[in-house]
């Protein structure tokens, strides 16, 4: 037995080599079939290596050069990005100390030619390559560095906050955990990708580090998560001192992330919690850290929040908004907004859709997407809703009694909705207290409220269409997309859905998905509105494919009721 072998360790090694060529297979299966303390995994090529590494415990890699489309710096890079710590071993036929120079460059631990490999050759190069990356990962380690973002690491966080909380007393000083992270980053990532999130990661920990102060420690303690630490003596305005800081993290972090060439307006949500004020323990203070971000999140945008004892009673996401529901709307904190829908023939407004905001007397301005999935949950959908279709239906004859008229009104109904079953009497009620004209009221459906209870839902929308009124399938596109329900349902229009929008002129896909519905539309007898566009490309594009309407930001945002009077022409 060769000396090299017997200063391994008792384990066995899986080895996975990547080489098309049965004949290095075979040739590398000779030498380790006598050494039982390896074990080789063979694949063609490095997609398929990628898989079997997501599936196995690979404790090194063999990679062959000489036969793959790829560069071989490309595959290793790859390799290495998805396996920082397994080394990889370049091999060839024959390797120039320049080109074996090269492939250390791209990360390979180590490389050997075909052409000189031995049994003693291997096994030193694989113990050696062991050793190389053991010794980076406990540098790396020592180092406290994240491997992404140009700031400490998780383990360096934890280190830094027990020593400062320990000697914070006895030392007379105090300090600041803040948290970050960026909203719905998950969507992010499935949306863009992992390198493109890689990005965002990088960008949003450079923008931190250069929004702190030298003294401040600044740490990426989770995937998007990174943390503060500022620390101060016990003198200073802590308070006031972490506020300007905040402000500051906002106003840096609001603006949108250079990712694969394009940008993204990506929110972010901030907790901060102080010592000793609120605690002077790790754990609960980084608890408290997160629940203050939690309360943040709520909010729409970027946006802060401080620990305030007893939050702890609100912190579920849910429940401090859920409270404040009702009293809003008994203290008439909800208003409609009107983002005006456009013909396309005619160039002119035809209608607009309602769409609903909380003027939260502390918060701001909450936009629908942070609370109606909450009411659709918990109910609270019934009652805002009969609120919405009376406003709007107040709003529609404030526009008649000015001599200004609408063809169409879009209302959004929640799938919610249909399981109160009062909805169409108290619908109808309304309609008449109010003296609604229905013949303008369009109601907004997601596909996903039909499928619900089909049968149901019809024989709501039957009745109410007996009413006058007319629907809209939202969002289409991205449901179930039955075209059977178009049929059976009193549908009048379908709403493209901005996702499709948004693509056209980059994605062939998206413009074939959205001239289907406009020709399927009007098939129907449909009127077919595009919703968000954005663009005078994608505006363009949809007067070219016969889009009847359009709404999105192009045109106008959502602006207020008044606003939206103002935008429509004066009766004569
Ligand atoms: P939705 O029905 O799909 O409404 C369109 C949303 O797209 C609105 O967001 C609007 O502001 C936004 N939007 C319009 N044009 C553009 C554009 O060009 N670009 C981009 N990026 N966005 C655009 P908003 O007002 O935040 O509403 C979000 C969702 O909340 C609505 O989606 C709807 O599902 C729900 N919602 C709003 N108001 C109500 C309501 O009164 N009742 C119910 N049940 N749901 C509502
Ligand atoms: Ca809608
Ligand atoms: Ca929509």
């Amino acid at each position: 037995m060769c000396s090299a072998l017997q200063q391994l360790p008792d384990k066995h090694k899986q080895i996975l080599l990547i080489d098309s060529h049965q004949e290095n297979q075979s040739r590398l299966k000779s030498i380790l079939e006598q050494h039982p303390l390896y074990q080789l995994t063979r694949c063609n090529d490095h997609v398929e290596a990628l898989l079997i590494l997501q599936q196995s415990s690979i404790d090194f890699i063999l990679l062959s050069c000489n036969n793959s489309p790829l560069p071989c710096s490309t595959i290793i890079a790859d390799l290495h990005k998805f396996r920082p710590n397994t080394p990889i071993i370049a091999l060839s036929p024959h390797i120039t100390e320049e080109q074996g120079q090269k492939l250390l460059t791209a990360n390979a631990t180590d490389f050997l030619s075909y052409e000189t490999l031995n049994t003693e050759i291997l096994l030193r190069t694989l113990r050696h390559a062991e050793l190389t990356i053991k010794q980076s990962t406990e540098i790396q380690l020592l180092r406290h560095s994240d491997t992404l973002a140009p700031v400490g690491n998780r383990q360096f966080f934890y280190l830094t906050l027990l020593y400062k909380l320990n000697s914070l007393i006895q030392q007379g000083r105090q300090l600041a955990l803040i948290t970050v992270d960026l909203d719905h980053f998950r969507k992010f990532n499935t949306r863009y990708g992992f390198s493109a999130g890689d990005e965002v990661v990088l960008e949003l920990g450079k923008r931190i580090q250069s929004s702190v102060s030298n003294d401040a420690m600044v740490a990426r303690i989770g995937n998007d998560e990174f943390a503060i630490i500022l620390d101060l003596p016990g003198t200073a305005p802590l308070l006031d001192t972490v506020k300007s800081l905040l402000g500051k993290l906002i106003n840096t972090l609001k603006s949108s992330y250079t990712h694969s060439q394009s940008q993204t307006q990506i929110d972010c949500s901030i907790g901060a919690v102080l010592a000793p004020e609120h605690g002077s323990e790790v754990d609960l203070l980084t608890k408290r850290a997160s629940m203050a971000r939690m309360q943040a999140k709520q909010i729409h945008g970027c946006s802060y929040s401080i620990y305030r004892p007893g939050m702890e009673l609100t912190s579920d996401k849910t429940v401090g908004l859920e409270s404040e529901i009702m009293t809003a709307l008994r203290a008439e904190q909800f208003v409609l907004f009107y983002q005006p829908r456009v013909d396309l023939h005619s160039g002119k407004i035809v209608g607009a859709e309602a769409l609903i905001r909380w003027q939260h007397p502390t918060r701001g301005m909450i936009m629908p997407s942070d609370f109606i999935p909450l009411c659709e949950q918990n109910g609270l959908i019934v009652p805002i809703g009969y609120w919405t279709i009376r406003q709007a239906g107040l709003h529609l004859k404030e526009l008649k009694e000015a001599g200004i008229h609408i063809d169409r009104l879009g209302v959004n109904l929640s799938f919610r909705q249909f399981k109160d079953d009062m909805l169409v009497d108290t619908i109808k009620r309304i309609i008449k207290q109010e003296d609604i004209d229905t013949s303008v009221l369009e109601f907004e459906l997601t596909e996903s409220a039909i499928f619900n209870d089909e049968n149901h839902v019809r024989e709501c929308l039957d009745s109410l269409a007996e009413e006058g009124i007319t629907f809209s399938l939202d969002d289409f596109g991205t449901g179930y997309s039955s075209f059977s329900l178009l049929h059976k349902l009193p549908i009048n229009a379908l709403k493209i859905d901005r996702s499709f929008v948004s693509h056209l002129n980059e994605s062939s896909e998206a413009e074939e998905i959205v001239r289907s519905i406009i020709s399927l539309a009007h098939n129907m007898k449909l009127t077919v509105v595009a919703e968000g566009v954005e663009t005078r490309e994608q505006l363009d594009f949809l007067i070219q494919d016969n889009c009847d309407q359009i709404q999105g930001y192009f045109y106008s945002p959502p602006v207020s009721f008044s606003d939206f009077k103002r935008m429509l022409p004066k009766p004569e």
